[in-house]
């Protein structure tokens, strides 16, 4: 199925976070709209699909609009946005991105994410979270390593399984190994690292899984899809086919018990550095 892509400009690209995102920071910010993800793994379960406000009638996976003036927009309405957040006591903090990936392969023709690190570092939030769900992140390590003494940056990577396939479904966008290498250089360069199993997708070695996360990464999150895909059950996800692949590896990974055991692991490896649900995309670990 072809693509459809468009150009288009955006009045302001600091959106003031509702909902769950609204203990995580005070903006977020969406450099695309659509993610060229949708058609991998991730999209099969993912929350955004369910927006017909963003998707607008259009199949997820099969369009993207590139916001050409997002970093132009972000140095016209940061000030003003820092002063929202500040009234309300609140620092100026930015999640990138909730409803698209940064780092989607047009990422690297367009550069659009790039110039937002840019005009970030020439105009700094208090914090950003970088969230992504691709090794190549770690393309843009010499900007990050900028950012990050002009800000709190912590780049998160979801890694939701150590499987390389999950039977039933279309491959990863980016191969588990390589997103852990990428954290790897991450870490190395001494970036704050975290790896978001989100969501948490049925695990084949727990242990061996955590303890090369504890290696890579400075903290982990584990969200499940019950009570991580927005809606108060998993009613979005149960809507699509990622719970009955999950089922046919292991029917106890669609319960909330799997995520608490998963967590428990996650704990007894790397104590004080887990993190759960919304608690741990804020940045609180134990
Ligand atoms: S990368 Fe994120 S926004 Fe894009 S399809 Fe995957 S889960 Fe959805």
């Amino acid at each position: 199925m072809p693509l459809e892509l468009t150009q288009v400009t955006v009045k302001n690209i600091l959106t003031r976070t509702t909902g769950f995102l609204r203990e995580v920071t005070s903006h977020s910010l969406q450099p695309y709209r659509g993610c060229t993800f949708g058609n991998a793994l991730c999209g099969v379960g993912c929350y955004v699909q369910h927006s017909r406000h963003i998707t607008q009638g259009r199949r997820w996976g099969g369009f993207l609009e590139v916001r050409t003036n997002a970093a132009d927009s972000y140095l016209a309405n940061c000030d003003r946005e820092r002063r929202w957040a500040e009234k309300r006591n609140e620092a100026f903090s930015i999640f990138c991105s909730s409803a698209t990936d940064p780092f989607v392969p047009q990422e690297f023709r367009y550069g659009i994410t790039h110039s937002l690190l840019e005009a970030m570092c020439e105009r700094p939030p208090d914090e950003l979270v970088l969230q992504t769900h691709s090794h190549r992140v770690a393309e843009c390590l010499p900007l990050l390593q900028q950012l990050a003494t002009r800000c709190r940056l912590r780049v998160h990577v979801s890694i939701e399984t150590d499987r390389e396939r999950i039977a039933g479904l279309p491959p990863h966008a980016s191969p588990v190994e390589r997103r852990l290498t990428a954290c790897e250089k991450l870490r190395a360069a001494r970036l704050f690292t975290v790896v978001t199993v989100s969501p948490l997708l049925p695990i084949a070695e727990p242990e061996r899984f955590f303890a090369r996360i504890a290696e890579v990464a400075d903290a982990v999150v584990l969200d499940h899809f019950i009570q991580g895909d927005g809606s108060h059950d998993g009613g979005r996800t149960l809507r699509t086919s990622l719970p009955a692949a999950m089922a046919a590896i292991d029917p106890h990974s669609v319960s909330l018990a799997y995520r608490d055991e998963m967590a428990a692991c996650a704990r007894r490896i790397m104590p004080g550095r887990v993190g759960v649900n919304i608690a741990g995309f804020a940045g609180r670990y134990g």
